[in-house]
């Protein structure tokens, strides 16, 4: 159930293991679910475009003359929201439709599904027809989490779905959540011309990443005119005269903020109220998210689930990882399971962040010791070059064996770079085995190895590449 990316990444394991008779069921989203057409692709090709109006008035070298700034009237917003469509059509095209067309046992239904017994779907598209089947793989996804705040149906607020689809820029944005996604749109209609605020409840934004990196990826978007109410709650929203208004509660006083378009980013809420679980013996959570074991298995042993409708990582890659293995498992008696803290994630701004595994904080829970160390992008010897202001590069090891449990970067190329931490983890490679690794010079990649040496040495009397 589903036509996401769990769902195709199981269909394509029952595939390999050469299951007969393989059905798909998918309503609502467009196949691909998400991550094609309202998340990723979308909301990755508009920040780079954004990025593309944005940065060549930005001088970084004081010989070169910047490029004037692409003003807000001769931006054509439609041609740039066509011109992604036609991005995500081809994806959803080449990455899906063509992948269905190849599956030889998968027969792919649109409709809604619905559980009428515990072993049997019904699904409700043009004609209702019935599924039976011997085992059931849930996937489908999530959707933005509306708070029930005041006046906010007067609003007419945003979700990722609409934000990625405006016909005009707002010149005033709000964005309510300071999170990976509340971030991205941020920058996104920053670079396109908006003037944006965003409000973040908690006392940072990002507030799962390091300390660091939120402080460093603020102070990033502070500087290109982007405003933050952090410690903040939004209280209620109305419409006057003057336009659209939300109040903020910010430091004890109630701050009104004017907004022409306003984002709700505060999380997610899975899709599982319309498949009558009731009787399938399969248990959610308060929130609705479907409960598994570590088999990715639910409490009726014929049924699986994966994807962002189990809440534990909302991201395409593991919603794939995991649609695989419960399908394996499902359909081979193997136990398969995913070690959560191996999994790199990124939030594509500029600069970038990404990180993988523990962090400072939670090492500590767990072994009540740490040994950290975090480093500028200026100690790197590409950042100093290339005159990068932005960015860090923080090393959580373990004391006992020196073994790399997580890593965070702030950098332009931070995404590239989390792949190296994330093999060096699930490869339990040591600092010294990160030291004594060349890299390429001069790359923001050597951050790794500098942020390793720093356990070692003094790397502030240091010259360029040494082991
Ligand atoms: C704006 C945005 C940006 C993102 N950027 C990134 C990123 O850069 N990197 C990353 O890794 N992740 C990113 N994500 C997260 C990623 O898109 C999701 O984690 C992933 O797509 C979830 O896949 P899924 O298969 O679990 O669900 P989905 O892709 O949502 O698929 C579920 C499908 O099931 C359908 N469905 C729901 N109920 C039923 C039903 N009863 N019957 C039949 N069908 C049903 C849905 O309509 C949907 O088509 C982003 C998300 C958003 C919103």
């Amino acid at each position: 159930m589903g036509g996401g990316a769990a769902v195709f990444a199981g269909a394509t394991k029952a595939a390999d293991l050469k299951i007969e008779n393989v059905v798909m069921i998918n309503s609502g989203l467009p196949i691909g679910g998400t991550c094609v057409n309202v998340g990723c692709v979308p909301s990755k090709v508009l920040l780079e475009m954004g990025a593309q109006i944005y940065y060549p008035h930005v001088g970084r070298f004081k010989s070169l003359q910047p490029a004037a700034q692409l003003s807000a009237s001769t931006l054509d917003i439609q041609k740039v929201m066509a011109e992604k469509d036609e991005i995500v059509e081809s994806l959803r095209q080449s990455n899906y439709r063509d992948v269905i067309a190849a599956f030889k046992n998968v027969e792919f239904l649109e409709g809604t599904a619905r559980f009428a017994s515990p072993t049997a779907v019904e699904v409700s598209g043009e004609k209702t027809k019935m599924i039976e089947a011997d085992k059931f793989i849930i996937a489908t996804g999530s959707r933005a989490k509306i708070p029930p705040l005041k006046g906010i149906e007067s609003v007419g607020y945003l979700t990722n779905i609409e934000a990625l689809s405006l016909k005009k820029v707002p010149k005033r944005f709000l964005v309510i959540g300071g999170g990976p996604l509340g971030l991205e749109f941020a920058q996104m209609f920053r670079h396109l011309g908006s003037e944006v605020v965003v409000v973040e409840l908690e006392k940072r934004v990002l507030p799962l990443e390091e300390p660091e990196v939120s402080k460093e990826i603020q102070r990033a978007l502070e500087d290109e005119g982007i405003k933050f109410m952090v410690s903040s709650k939004l209280l209620e929203f109305s419409v006057n005269a003057k336009g659209k208004h939300g109040v903020v509660e910010n430091k004890g006083e109630k701050v009104d903020a004017g907004f022409d378009q306003v984002l709700i980013a505060t999380g997610i809420q899975p899709n599982t109220d319309k498949l009558n679980l009731d009787g399938t013996g399969v248990k959610t959570d308060h929130r609705g998210f479907i409960e598994t074991d570590c088999h990715l298995r639910t409490a009726n042993p014929g049924i699986y689930a994966a994807g962002d409708c189990t809440g534990k990582m909302a991201l395409e890659t593991v919603a794939a990882k995991e649609g695989a293995v419960a399908a394996e498992n499902a359909m081979t008696g193997t136990e398969k399971s995913i070690n959560y803290d191996q999994i790199p994630h990124a939030v594509f701004t500029t600069p970038q962040v990404a990180s993988v595994g523990i962090t400072e904080a939670e090492l500590m829970k767990r072994l009540n010791v740490c040994a950290c160390r975090t480093v500028p992008i200026g100690s790197v010897p590409k950042g100093r070059a290339l005159k990068e202001k932005y960015g860090i590069v923080k090393l959580v090891i373990n004391p006992h064996n020196a073994e790399i449990v997580g890593a965070s970067t702030v950098s332009p190329v931070a995404a590239e770079m989390i792949q190296e931490a994330t093999l060096a983890m699930r490869s339990k490679i040591t600092i010294y085995d990160l030291i004594d690794t060349v890299h390429v010079f001069p790359t923001f990649s050597e951050g790794l190895k500098i942020a390793a040496q720093a356990f070692t040495r003094d790397i502030k009397t240091m010259s360029c590449c040494i082991g």
